[in-house]
């Protein structure tokens, strides 16, 4: 399968997500897609995608800069505490390049403070799995499921996130590991 990098984005190039989220991110990925998965050392300065007016970052152009650091045959994650946008969108969790190699998810509005409510680091790290993996989903090719259970159901609020299961339907499954069915 495919490898995975995780690469840590932040404005400035310092101060990405919390290594420990990281890890555990990547040890879930690596289960989930069944593919090796490392972080990469150093983290990536989105500070060119900053919209001055919006305090946002601008997601498809952070994909299009990641482009530069992708190595061949892998797909890359960035992750990020940024808030992200695109422009018709207040807000996303994330965006992926459909069939590409890069898919980015931001941390901002999966964190219960964004809400009012006290930290939660289980709640955070679930989140962050099913939006990473759903964005992910979308680099192998695989569009919004109709299965609202599905990984690949597209959900634009938290509560919508926690509903839905980290792992892909029937369908979407077979379509991620087409290669294991030849
Ligand atoms: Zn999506
Ligand atoms: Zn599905």
């Amino acid at each position: 399968m495919t490898p995975i990098h995780v690469i840590p984005l932040a404005n400035g190039g310092a101060g990405g997500p919390a290594l420990n989220l990281l890890e555990h991110l990547a040890a879930a990925l690596a289960r989930v897609f069944r593919a090796p998965c490392r972080i990469r050392p150093d983290i990536f300065d989105v500070s060119f995608a900053l919209d001055e007016g919006r305090h946002q970052y601008y997601s498809t152009a952070i994909l299009r800069r990641m482009e530069r650091v992708c190595e061949p045959g892998v797909r890359v994650l960035g992750v990020t505490g940024c808030d992200l946008f695109v422009p018709v969108l207040t807000f996303v969790f994330g965006e992926a390049q459909l069939d590409g190699a890069c898919a980015t998810v931001s941390l901002a509005r999966l964190k219960e403070e964004a809400y009012g409510m006290p930290p939660r680091e289980d709640l955070l790290r679930e989140r962050l799995l099913k939006e990473a993996v759903h964005e992910l989903g979308h680099t192998f090719g695989l569009r919004h499921c109709a299965d609202w259970r599905c990984v690949m159901t597209s959900s634009h609020a938290v509560e919508r996130l926690d509903v839905k299961g980290v792992d892909f339907c029937e369908g979407c499954r077979k379509r991620v590991f087409q290669d294991r069915y030849l």
